[in-house]
């Protein structure tokens, strides 16, 4: 039995062809634009409120369209987007160390192991030097260096200082500034704003995506809202492993919602595994901590040369120390691609040289930074991460290594999107981490910021204008069928979860999920395990509908209903990234399958056979289709940072 149908390929229609370099100049030429006078009669429901979601909202209704948005957060500044920590990409090149759009382009195909548009790539790498700008001309604190000019540090798979930061708040910084554009819009009548409310359906009219059916978290109150677009900006899914970096809030309910309303899925086993978070502490836990990495532009990784040497770090002379980023990557050290270090990682506490609890961890070690720079020199740069380490582990990073080890961290996957950002639901635009379009099989660091940046401010607000020029689209009302139908799904859905009232946790299934994806979707997949792990999760979900305890009713303010939706779209996720990891017999940035590897245990990509990105339509047995990656520009290589 197959788990999955082969369907017909499929093209990004929207991406014109010709020079990379004035493919989106030509794209905003030849798309339709909306008089300003019929932008206010034109309304988009915004889904989101990070950067990628923020800078959305707040951009449309300065160009006059009407928004509606929504968050689940208290806050739309408290949405995960806070989180990050170490900086965003841009090739302005202040360090005049030979770094230019091209480059960044190049890094970011070449470091997304070849598995992105390389059309999307290059305009991504285009628009990073404008996001700095906007960003600075509303205030962000970006760090500078003594001259006055903007700082900039190196980010994992580069040889250039093209990362712009805030210490290590950058996600947080950046997050205020599209907050206040936001809430500037909000204050002006423009952007409606809906905090505490969660989408938990797409409303699909002939065929266009026309509203979202949303729960008020608070009350429970279940509302239709119907427009004219609607843009996802909803984040990404690596909560599906239960432990990761993510704030424990991000889901994958809104894009999967979608997705079972016929959006495609791209290339869900893409997950990235981050290197430098800190190790599990127990079963107590119930996120993982992430330790950016900026901290590899100083901090050497390092374990003991011999197997099960137990001694405290500082008794290890530095003969007996393998630094073994910088001994097997000479060229690019502590600084190689996340993928990289953390496959790295992974082999030294296999072959038994891991420190601390299990011997699941690695150091970070600063002291020649500090030796070089002054501890004061080192915490201006890193102060609040190492104060952050110490509170959570009892020690001084400043004075004994951090110990470190790889955790779930960003999802390259996502809803399938064309070069205009449109799903394959017309007037279903995703934007964010929420889709798949520009990192690849691997992210480079503090890109995800830049892409988020991206769509929002400059990509969607140009793109959306093609499909809104036939707007308005027919009024709608509340009791259309399509709209009625969607409302009882919902409320169908929910009533079901209540009903179950069986005797575990929906903690106790998502953890017990997250442990098969972490086992058998993790760092390295075999066919063996995941063609294991699929039976599982079936098993598992089975169990979850018919024992799954939720307390309390739908009318009120009710946390665990919240979790338990999340969870069951989990387990369809779930099933549907070991299928995809399953398909993908090569290994290629964050999908490393066992069977395909290097004499020297690299990852070995087939490009005759996979060079196409994996867009899933929804299914019992879902059915994939192949969109092929012509590479013109970037020629597929192996990919070496020896
Ligand atoms: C600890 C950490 C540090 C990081 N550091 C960096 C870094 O230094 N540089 C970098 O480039 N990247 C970094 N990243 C990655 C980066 O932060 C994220 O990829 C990015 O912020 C995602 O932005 P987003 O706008 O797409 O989604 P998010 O910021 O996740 O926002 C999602 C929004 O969608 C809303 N939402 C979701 N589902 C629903 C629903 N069903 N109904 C209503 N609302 C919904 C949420 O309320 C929220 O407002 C880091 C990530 C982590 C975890």
């Amino acid at each position: 039995m197959s788990f999955w149908n082969d369907g017909a390929d499929i093209a990004d229609q929207a991406a014109p062809d010709g020079p990379i370099e004035t493919r989106w100049e030509r794209r905003q030429f030849s798309a339709k634009l909306v008089n300003p006078a019929n932008r206010r009669k034109l309304t988009v429901i915004v889904i989101g409120t990070g950067l990628a979601g923020g800078s959305a909202a707040a951009t449309l209704a300065e160009a006059g369209y009407k928004v509606r948005s929504y968050c689940y957060q208290d806050s739309p500044r408290r949405a995960h987007s806070i989180a990050a920590q170490g900086g965003i990409n841009a090739a302005k090149n202040y360090r005049n160390d030979g770094d230019s759009v091209y480059r960044l382009f190049y890094d970011t195909v070449k470091g997304g192991d070849f598995r992105a548009r390389e059309s999307n790539v290059y305009r991504l790498a285009q628009v990073s030097v404008n996001i700095i700008d906007q960003c600075v001309a509303q205030g962000v604190p970006f760090a500078r260096e003594y001259g006055g000019l903007l700082d900039n540090r190196s980010f994992g798979g580069t040889q250039v200082s093209r990362t712009f930061y805030a210490r290590g708040q950058t996600g947080q910084q950046l997050l205020l500034g599209a907050y206040q554009a936001l809430e500037r819009q909000i204050g002006l009548g423009n952007v409606e704003m809906n905090a505490r409310h969660e989408m938990l359906e797409l409303i699909v009219v002939d065929g266009k995506a026309r509203g979202v059916v949303v729960r008020d978290l608070v009350t429970g109150e279940i509302t239709t809202d119907l427009a004219d677009a609607v843009v996802l900006a909803s984040g990404g899914y690596g909560n599906v492993f239960f432990l990761s970096t993510n704030a424990k809030g991000c889901n994958v309910t809104a894009g999967w919602r979608a997705h079972r309303k016929g959006a495609l899925f791209a290339n869900p086993c893409y997950t990235q595994i981050h290197p430098t978070c800190i190790p599990e502490s127990g079963t107590h836990q119930s996120k993982l901590t992430l330790m950016s990495e900026s901290l590899r532009n100083d901090g050497r990784v390092w374990v003991p040369l011999a197997r099960g040497d137990s001694r405290k770090p500082g008794d290890i002379p530095e003969d007996e120390r393998d630094y073994y980023l910088e001994r097997i990557y000479p060229s690019f050290g502590n600084l190689v691609p996340r993928d990289i270090a953390s496959r790295a990682a992974k082999n030294v506490c296999d072959e038994g040289r891991g420190v601390g609890p299990g011997g699941l961890g690695v150091y970070l070690d600063f002291a020649d930074a500090i030796a070089r720079l002054g501890r004061h020199a080192v915490e201006e740069k890193y102060g609040n991460l190492f104060e952050m380490y110490q509170r959570i582990t009892g020690e001084d990073p400043y004075v004994v290594p951090m110990r470190i080890y790889p955790a779930v961290h960003y999802t390259m996957g996502g809803l399938w999107v064309d070069y205009d950002l449109q799903s394959t639901i017309p007037g279903l635009f995703v934007i964010g981490e929420a889709n798949f379009s520009d990192h690849g099989a691997n992210r480079l660091g503090a890109s995800a910021l830049m892409q988020g940046l991206a769509d929002g401010y400059f990509v969607l607000p140009n793109t959306i204008n093609n499909y809104l020029a036939a707007g308005p689209f027919e009024k709608l009302s509340a009791d259309h069928p399509d709209v009625v139908a969607a409302r009882t799904q919902v409320e169908d859905r929910l009533a079901k979860l209540l009903a179950v009232d069986g005797d575990r946790t929906v903690d106790s299934f998502h953890r017990e999920l997250g442990h098969l994806m972490w086992e058998y979707c993790g760092m390295e997949r075999t066919e063996e395990g995941l063609t294991k792990a699929i039976g599982l999760i079936r098993g598992l979900r089975e169990e979850f509908w018919a024992r799954v305890k939720v307390p309390g009713t739908g009318e009120q303010l009710n946390q665990n209903l919240e979790k338990a939706g999340r969870v069951a779209d989990f387990f369809e996720l779930a099933e549907l990234m070991c299928i995809d990891a399953l398909h993908r017999a090569e290994s290629a940035g964050g999908h490393f399958r066992g069977e395909s590897q290097t004499p020297d245990g690299e990852a070995l990509r087939h490009d005759d056979q996979f060079s196409y990105v994996a867009a899933w339509e929804y299914g019992d047995t879902p059915t994939l289709h192949k969109e092929q990656l012509d590479f013109e520009y970037v020629h597929p290589s192996t990919r070496s940072y020896k």
